[in-house]
């Protein structure tokens, strides 16, 4: 399969390239030439298969070509040890938990798949015998949950190198103690800055010549494929569990589902996206946004207007230019004229103050304890979900990693909040933070990396 760039001036690339190069030469995203279908037989029996089966059938049809097959299996089982179970929270809304992962937040699929594709890559296809002895160095620039699942996924996967630069300060000690405590082939990397800065020192170190010829970098947000795409994964399952409860719960109809997806660079929805497109029944989108309505203001106006990101208490998703919406523009023709409006795709926004209030509701009146990312789907499946629908919000993270902020919230009307910490974030406690200090003057971060 070939990849094309959403900017369409440069020759499409081989999923190899895409995954070692991540952004296209003309910094545009990598999108595959063809969204394959999946059989009908495939959405009859889904809910009989377990998260694994599905997910292979789905891997299968974006990297069957370029994968071996027994290769592709064993990333795709390694990468899905655990589960992401549909939970019942109110009427017919639903969440999917997808933090049941290694760093307790979705990102930790498209990580560790990332990881095993690009370690596939570089060890068995290596195009040359100098190629095949050198490092790949990933470089991620983090406000919290990016760093922690990129260096989980990456940590010990030989061949591999990640720098997680993130900002002195500003980061949750839960969230640092992710990143900064495991050694091996992970560094981190404390920048006297906000995380504006470290997204700037990255983005330098891939346009520097001298840089990408003393050392092979590449990039592991959602702008890579092999970190996106395997998102998708989650869609299916949410599906086939909806379709199977449906089987004694005649309210949910399998035909009438609503996915609501908490975003921040889009590349989660993005993935659920192609889903539809490879035959995944969902009726419609919602995009559920924090303070940062630049999404929702485009599907308002049909205008995109990037701006500098808000600091919200769902702070994953501060994103002022989210990355992927080149993508979602292309697979929906919006650059070719078509209207937003025809989509099946429809927004929301919401202050601190309204992701607050959705948390303290939705545990007051349903026990459900919600992080502030996924109250915001939570709360626009609440106001928009029509009769008939069912509808599943993605909670992205678990609610202990904003542990102060949870507890805060839920304090408010008078009864102390103290939500326990699960044992695997508290291993992580327990460990030694190294990190190497470093200013926010690019001259600096290079020629810390020229002596690596
Ligand atoms: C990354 C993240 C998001 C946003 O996902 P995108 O794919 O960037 O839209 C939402 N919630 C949490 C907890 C995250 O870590």
């Amino acid at each position: 399969m070939k990849y094309y760039s959403t900017n369409h001036s440069v020759e499409p690339a081989t999923l190899r390239d895409a995954v070692i190069k991540g952004l296209a030469a003309d910094r545009g995203l990598f999108m595959p030439e063809v969204i394959k279908q999946l059989p009908q037989s495939f959405f009859d029996s889904i809910q009989d298969l377990s998260f694994q089966e599905i997910a292979y059938q789905v891997a299968e049809a974006f990297f069957g070509e370029d994968v071996d097959a027994d290769a592709l299996r064993n990333i795709v089982y390694d990468t899905l040890s655990f589960d992401a179970p549909i939970v019942h929270v109110r009427d017919n809304i639903y969440s999917l938990e997808l933090f049941h992962g290694p760093t307790l937040a979705f990102k930790d699929v498209g990580a560790r798949f990332m990881a095993r594709l690009l370690q596939y890559f570089i060890k068995n296809n290596a195009q040359s015998a100098t190629e095949n002895s050198r490092q790949v160095n990933v470089l991620v620039a983090t406000s919290g949950d990016t760093g922690s699942a990129v260096a989980n996924g990456f940590l010990g996967v030989e061949g591999i190198h990640v720098y997680v630069l993130y900002p002195k300060g500003k980061v949750s000690p839960i969230q640092e103690c992710q990143f900064t405590t495991l050694g091996q082939n992970i560094t981190a990397i404390e920048v006297d800055g906000v995380f504006d800065n470290c997204q700037a020192l990255v983005k330098n170190a891939f346009m520097d010549k001298e840089l990408n010829q003393h050392m092979m970098l590449t990039s592991a947000n959602s702008i890579n494929v092999a970190r996106f795409l395997p998102q998708a994964f989650y869609y299916f399952y949410a599906y086939a569990q909806l379709k199977r409860l449906s089987k004694s719960n005649p309210s949910i109809d399998p035909s009438q589902i609503v996915c609501c997806v908490p975003s921040g660079n889009f590349g989660n929805i993005c993935s659920a996206m192609f889903g539809q497109r490879m035959g995944l029944p969902i009726k419609r989108f919602i995009a559920a946004n924090n303070a940062n309505d630049i999404f929702y203001k485009f599907l308002q106006t049909g205008h995109y207007d990037p701006r500098p990101s808000i600091q919200t208490i769902a702070n994953a998703m501060d994103v002022g230019d989210p990355s992927n919406f080149a993508r979602i523009a292309d697979l929906y023709g919006w650059n070719k004229g078509k209207s937003p409006a025809e989509s099946g795709i429809s927004g929301a926004t919401y202050t601190d103050d309204q992701i607050a209030t959705a948390m303290r509701q939705c545990h007051t009146e349903t026990g459900y304890l919600l992080d502030p990312h996924g109250a915001c789907g939570y709360q626009a499946l609440t106001e928009q979900l029509q009769p008939g629908e069912t509808g599943f919000f993605l909670e992205t993270a678990h609610p202990a990693k904003f542990k102060d902020t949870v507890d805060r919230i839920l304090s408010t009307d008078g009864n102390p909040s103290d939500i326990a910490i699960p044992d695997r974030l508290a291993a992580f406690m327990k460990g030694t933070k190294q990190s190497v200090a470093m200013s926010r003057d690019f001259a600096d971060f290079k020629a810390y990396l020229l002596e690596q």
